[in-house]
């Protein structure tokens, strides 16, 4: 009996782990087809938000379950809730993952299983990690132990192609399309649109996160701020109150869901009978990093659909200056000209001015006065 006839003989792991993850059906393929005879390092190549974190999960499940990924054992769905005592998810706690942390992850995999036959560390994203890198890399290139790295890239800058060519790389069909705004397209407004969708672009919470009945209200309440603002201070005051609200109504999902996963992991670890502080603590890190990094992308898309605003108010006054353009211009007085001008231009800046609010998100995260600081300048405009 030859090795190949043998390996096609062992089942697959189960399909059942990637549940819920679409358009990855070849990175889901490879994967499963991997797990058979694992290497010690893959790279999961593409944009965050992907599904990524089900798809790691998914294979941590298949490389730790006993029975290769059974999908309904113990080990699996604790996998899949990422709490298995041989999963370790590296989540950075800043922008990128640190050299401290790497030093972290390094003295993790010198350690033995706990209870699976190996361990998987997961490091989210290094595309930013320049400085980790080579800390990193000695690892990966002799890796101690019974260890399985998972990283993940959005961008592969110089810095860590070294690190990716010591993994299996697996590209992930980038599945998100980004919806673009309808309207004219003058110079001026492809570059505060431009400017408008880089602060989407930031965003980095999985799709799902973010779809669903409270996301609407952020959406709608943000962008009903211009119809009702006035330059009075309690006018101000009132909105960013509606506003915070809508965030932090829009949070209460996660909120429960991380409850629940704290909930499960008390009760799992007890039920073995080996309670495990570091873990929990991990958990509940990761969890804080979670909420914090999840109000800013609902913020972001608060102040985007507050762009919007501006941004459609702008085309129209750009349909408008065609429309006297190809008409030879009779239509309009030179005085209209001057105000629809001196309105774009109140328009752009409203635009760029959110769009440094944005920016400043991340250095200031005092919120509120933020949020009154940006009013108080569009009441002006
Ligand atoms: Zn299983």
């Amino acid at each position: 009996m030859t090795e190949t006839y043998y390996d096609m003989d062992v089942e697959l792991p189960s399909l059942s782990l990637f549940e819920g993850v679409t358009g990855q059906d070849k990175a889901i393929s490879l994967l499963r087809a991997s797990a058979r005879n694992p290497v010690h390092a893959y790279l999961l190549m593409g944009q965050s938000g992907n599904h990524q974190r089900k798809l790691w999960r998914g294979f941590a499940a298949a490389l730790l379950c006993p029975d290769g990924g059974c999908g309904h054992c113990e080990w699996c769905s604790r996998c899949i809730r990422g709490n298995h005592p041989d999963l370790t998810e590296m989540e950075s706690a800043g922008a990128a993952l640190s050299v401290e942390e790497a030093h972290q992850l390094i003295r993790l995999a010198q350690r033995t299983p706990l209870v699976a036959k190996r361990q998987v560390l997961i490091v989210p994203d290094i595309s930013d990690a320049h400085l980790a890198a080579p800390v990193l890399l000695k690892t990966l290139e002799e890796p101690p132990g019974k260890n399985i790295f998972v990283l993940t890239a959005s961008t592969l800058p110089q810095e860590i192609v070294t690190i990716a060519s010591r993994c299996l790389k697996i590209e992930l069909a980038s599945n998100q399309s980004r919806p673009i705004a309808a309207g004219g397209n003058g110079p001026s407004i492809t570059h505060t649109r431009q400017k408008a969708n880089r602060i989407g672009d930031m965003d980095e919470v999985e799709g799902a996160v973010v779809a669903g009945g409270s996301a609407q209200m952020v959406t709608e309440t943000w962008s009903s701020v211009p119809s009702k603002l006035s330059a009075t201070g309690s006018t101000i005051a009132g909105l960013v109150d509606e506003m915070l609200l809508a965030i932090d109504n829009a949070l209460k999902d996660v909120e429960e869901r991380q409850d629940k996963e704290l909930k499960e992991f008390d009760k799992s670890t007890s039920d073995l009978g080996a309670p495990n502080p570091a873990m929990r603590k991990h958990l509940t890190e990761r969890h804080h990093r979670e909420l914090r990094k999840e109000r800013v992308t609902y913020i972001r898309n608060g102040l985007l659909a507050l762009s919007r605003e501006y941004e459609n108010k702008l085309a129209q006054l750009n349909s408008i200056d065609t429309h006297t353009g190809t008409d030879g211009g009779s239509v309009f007085s030179a005085a209209t000209g001057h105000a629809a001008q001196s309105a774009m231009r109140s328009y752009i800046q409203a635009i760029e001015t959110i769009h440094e609010t944005s920016t400043q998100l991340v250095r200031n995260p005092n919120e509120k006065l933020l949020l009154q600081a940006l009013l108080i300048k569009l009441a002006d405009i």
